[in-house]
C-alpha cells in the first residue's frame, strides 16, 4: 500500500479502472480505496485482477477483479454489468488499459498497429459508451478519466501506432466534456512522462536494439532528455493527479488534459 493517509475523500464512490492489475491503474486503484472508493479492476489479465482486488481487501478496502479485454464489446458490456450489479452505481470511469509497441513506419505490421489503436481507442470508446450510459441514468453526474501520455502532445519516432491512439484520446475527451457537460459529467485526461511500469521496462531492450544504443543510454539520451531534472515519473504521481481530477469541485476542470512529467513536455 502507498503512504497516503486515507481521508475519505472519494467515500461512497464507486470507481471502475482498466489495465489496473498492474502499473499505473494498479497504483491509482491503491490509492482510491484508500480514499474510500469501492474499486473495479478491469484488466484482461483475470489472476492480476484477483489478486490486485484481493490486496486491496487485506489492506482494508473495497474491490472486485473484473476479467475483460476493453477491445470486446461484449466482454466490456458483461464487466460493467457485473461492477453495477455488485456496487449498484458507478462515479468514476478511468480508461487506461494501454499497449506500446516500438518499430519505425516501413517495418509496421498493420496487426501491431490494430494491437496499440484498438486497445487504446476502441477500448476507451466501448468504456465510455458503457459508463456514459449508466452515469446518465444514474443522474448524478460522474467522472472520465483517460490516460494519455506526453505523446498526446509530443511525437517520438518509432511509435507512430502509441502517438496517433494518445493523440486522438484527447479528442475523445474533449468531446465527452461537451456531451457531458448537461448530465454533470467532467471528462480529462492525465498525460505521464516516463513511468517505470512494465509497459516502459519492456520497451527499453527494442529502443536500444532500434537505436544502437545501451539500454543505459536509452533511459538517458531518450526517456529522461527533456525532462527538467532526469527524472522518472512515479505511479504516485500520476494515481494523485488522478484523485486531484476526479475530486475536483466543479465544471470548470473539464476537456483538459494534464501533463505530469518532469516538464519533458510543457504546454
Ligand atoms: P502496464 O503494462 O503496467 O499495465 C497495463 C495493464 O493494461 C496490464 O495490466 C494489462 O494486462 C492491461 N491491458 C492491456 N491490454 C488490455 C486490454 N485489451 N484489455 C484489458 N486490459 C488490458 O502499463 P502502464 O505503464 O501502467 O500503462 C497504463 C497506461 O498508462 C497505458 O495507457 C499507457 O499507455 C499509459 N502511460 C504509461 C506511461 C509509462 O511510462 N509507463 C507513460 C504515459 C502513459
Amino acid at each position: 500500500m502507498s503512504a497516503y493517509p486515507a481521508q475519505d475523500r472519494l467515500k461512497d464512490k464507486v470507481a471502475l479502472i482498466t489495465g489496473a492489475a498492474s502499473g499505473i491503474g494498479k497504483q491509482i486503484a491503491v490509492l482510491f480505496a484508500e480514499q474510500g472508493a469501492r474499486v473495479v479492476i478491469l484488466d484482461m489479465d483475470k489472476d492480476a485482477a484477483d489478486k490486485a482486488a484481493e490486496d486491496i481487501g487485506r489492506a482494508g478496502g473495497t474491490a472486485l477483479g473484473v476479467a475483460a479485454n476493453v477491445t470486446d464489446e461484449q466482454e466490456v458490456e458483461d464487466a460493467f454489468k457485473a461492477a453495477i450489479d455488485q456496487f449498484g452505481r458507478l462515479d468514476i470511469m478511468i480508461a487506461n488499459a494501454g499497449a506500446q509497441h516500438v518499430e519505425p513506419i516501413h517495418k509496421l505490421s498493420y496487426a501491431n498497429w490494430k494491437k496499440v489503436t484498438d486497445v487504446q481507442l476502441d477500448g476507451s470508446f466501448l468504456c465510455t459508451r458503457a459508463a456514459f450510459r449508466q452515469m446518465m441514468t444514474q443522474k448524478e453526474g460522474g467522472c472520465l478519466l483517460y490516460m494519455g501520455s506526453a505523446h498526446s502532445h509530443e511525437a517520438s519516432a518509432m511509435k507512430s501506432p502509441y502517438v496517433t491512439a494518445k493523440h486522438g484520446l484527447l479528442g475523445l475527451c474533449r468531446t465527452m466534456a461537451k456531451e457531458g457537460a448537461q448530465y454533470g459529467i467532467r471528462s480529462n485526461t492525465i498525460c505521464p512522462g516516463y513511468v517505470k511500469t512494465p509497459l516502459v521496462e519492456k520497451q527499453i531492450p527494442d529502443q536500444a536494439r532500434e537505436h544502437n544504443m545501451t539500454e543505459d543510454e536509452v533511459v538517458e539520451k531518450i526517456f529522461l532528455k527533456d525532462t527538467v531534472d532526469q527524472t522518472f515519473t512515479t505511479v504516485e504521481d500520476v494515481a494523485e493527479t488522478a484523485l486531484y481530477l476526479v475530486t475536483f469541485p466543479s465544471n470548470a476542470l473539464t476537456g483538459q488534459s494534464i501533463l505530469v512529467s518532469h516538464g519533458w513536455y510543457m504546454q
